[in-house]
């Protein structure tokens, strides 16, 4: 049920309030985006523009109660926030805005939490068998709806078509997997060491859990947390990005018809508030635990906040890939992969490479098929059926890749293909980009781009390119070719990562455990580890 309608008159207040902007978030991250940009100017013109592009797009499914802009709070969607306040969720593929949301705050996330923590009890005791169910049928609804559950991750995230399906059905996926590991929640009976007392080991729900989501992967990051947290019995409060809280409700519409109870998933939606609210729930004593996928900034400082509570903290962070074409390789299967590994989502998936280190002998050939395959890329917005890619999140990222690449270029690099923008294309687009005679001081090969620019550097041994490899803080995904065995098991034990993909270029699936080392992460995600992040171990001792 929506307890307020959309868009309604607030004009002013929105006006007034979007206009005093989050700076200092902002200033944390260097990484403003387009949207806060621009609500300074925000008339009612433009508001009124949101609404007209909601309701077109709205038509445009074959269920349009998917698409509402609203936060859930208790079981109920909640179109208006306790400030009055909204922010804006633009297409970036015209830099225009689609929706308008209530911008919410403490008052609701708390609220949310309340929910939670009452609902908690009688969740944490269903039967896994039950909550196995209940997930199921989520599962099931996502792929009934997942035209329409693509359209909406293209709308507002901007990724072709095609991959925003792909990302449903690896969403999905995450429901399924976890309505079967529910079942599998397995604890020990530990050989007792005397004859007295009997011990085993039980697993049991953390509680409420807050989840913080980012908007490269709308759909799939939130059901890769929630999937765990609801099969453990787990209570949520989630946080969507604010680029991209469309998916995160529609998801949600579908858990309510799925049947989770009321209180057990909450979602707030925000865009003023964020910092605010992730440090309540850090802070709060009724949250147990939070999961993160993020930047590494925002990671450590959720990480600092949970100090104080001694919460379970699992986080998702920034990477910086590296990929490492040896002499032996099949540089035909190498390029195919860098192709997916480097550009899908034009570069802004937190495992794509940012660094690409080629042999010296074979350099040449690999940089040259590689620009080949990529000039054959059309970008554009993400609802044309001849697009390959599409537009980055915001007008920052665009600034960031730029940045990238004119500190390549006034270094030393050399451009393959790509670097000049076009004028004519109205969104956050950057051509996919090509470049070689990279070098050790320039920002690609220290900071992560996340954008749609290969970088490539050359080495002759391979005790040289693993110091290269590791010499970073980051340690999420890495990848290799070569056709030796011996050096697959040696090179794939020595890189300082927590997932490697050896002669291939897609490593993510529901089965296997995701996340990073050293500063790109703490807890895996996905797997049957999945589960560990969301439940705490019990000791019983047991005297007969
Ligand atoms: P981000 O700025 O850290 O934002 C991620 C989420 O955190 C958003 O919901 C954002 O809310 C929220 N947030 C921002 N500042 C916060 C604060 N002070 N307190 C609490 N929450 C805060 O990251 P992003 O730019 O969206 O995502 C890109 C990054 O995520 C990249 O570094 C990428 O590598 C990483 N990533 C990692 C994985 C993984 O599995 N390891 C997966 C995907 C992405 P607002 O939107 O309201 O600002």
């Amino acid at each position: 049920m929506l307890r307020s309608g959309l868009f309604t008159k607030r004009f002013n207040s929105t006006t007034t309030s979007l206009a005093s902007g989050r700076t200092s978030q902002v200033a944390l991250l260097n990484f403003p985006r387009a949207s806060l940009l621009s609500f300074s100017s925000q008339t009612p013109r433009f508001l009124s523009s949101a609404a007209n592009s909601f309701t077109h797009l709205k038509s445009q499914l074959s269920d349009p109660t998917l698409m509402t802009a609203a936060g859930f709070i208790d079981n109920e969607f909640i179109a208006t926030s306790s400030s009055g306040k909204h922010f804006a969720v633009y297409d970036p593929a015209k830099g225009t805005p689609i929706a308008h949301l209530p911008d919410m705050g403490i008052e609701e996330t708390e609220r949310a939490i309340q929910s939670a923590k009452q609902a908690l009890p009688a969740w944490s005791q269903t039967t896994a068998k039950e909550r196995s169910t209940i997930l199921r049928n989520w599962y099931n609804l996502i792929l009934e709806n997942e035209q329409d559950l693509a359209k909406i991750i293209t709308w507002e995230n901007g990724k072709p078509l095609a991959d925003a399906l792909g990302e449903v059905r690896y969403g999905a996926s995450f429901f399924e997997w976890f309505s079967e590991e529910a079942k599998r929640l397995y604890g020990e009976v530990i050989p007792s060491p005397n004859r007295q007392q009997r011990m085993i080991a039980i697993r049991q729900p953390l509680g409420v859990v807050g989840i913080i989501t980012p908007w490269n992967f709308p759909n799939a990051m939130i059901t890769r947390k929630l999937g765990a947290a609801l099969a453990v019995g787990c209570t949520v409060v989630a946080k969507p990005a604010s680029e991209t809280p469309l998916s995160a409700i529609a998801l949600y519409e579908l858990g309510r018809r799925a049947g989770v109870p009321k209180g057990v998933i909450g979602l707030v939606t925000t865009h003023h508030d964020t910092k605010a609210i992730g440090k309540h729930l850090c802070e709060s004593q009724d949250v147990s635990g939070i999961s993160f996928t993020g930047s590494t900034a925002v990671g450590k400082l959720l990480l600092k906040q949970s100090a104080d509570t001694v919460k379970k903290v699992s986080l998702e962070l920034g990477g910086n890939a590296a990929f490492i074409v040896f002499e032996d390789a099949d540089i035909d299967k190498a390029v195919d992969a860098a192709v997916l590994a480097k550009f899908r989502s034009s570069g802004q998936t937190c495992i794509c490479v940012n660094r690409f280190y080629v042999h010296s002998s074979i350099m040449d050939a690999f940089g040259e098929r590689l620009r080949e395959r990529v000039e054959k890329f059309r970008v554009g917005s993400g609802m044309e059926a001849s697009t390959t890619h599409g537009p980055l999140i915001n007008k920052a990222s665009v600034e960031k890749v730029r940045s990238h690449v004119h500190d390549a270029l006034d270094n030393g690099a050399k451009l393959l293909t790509g670097g000049k923008e076009s004028e004519n294309m109205h969104g956050y687009f950057y051509p996919p980009t090509v470049l070689t005679d990279m070098k050790n001081n320039m920002r690609i090969a220290t900071e992560e781009t996340f954008g749609p620019v290969a970088g490539i550097f050359k080495f002759d041994t391979e005790e040289e390119v693993l110091e290269y490899a590791n010499n970073t803080r980051f340690g999420l995904a890495g990848y290799f070719f070569s056709k030796d065995v011996s050096r697959c098991w040696r090179v794939a034990e020595s890189l300082q990562v927590g997932m490697v993909g050896v002669n291939t270029g897609a490593i993510s699936s529901e089965v296997a455990p995701f996340g990073g080392v050293k500063e790109s992460g703490i807890g895996r995600e996905g797997a049957r580890q999945g589960l560990d992040e969301y439940t705490q171990y019990k000791y019983i001792n047991m005297a007969i």
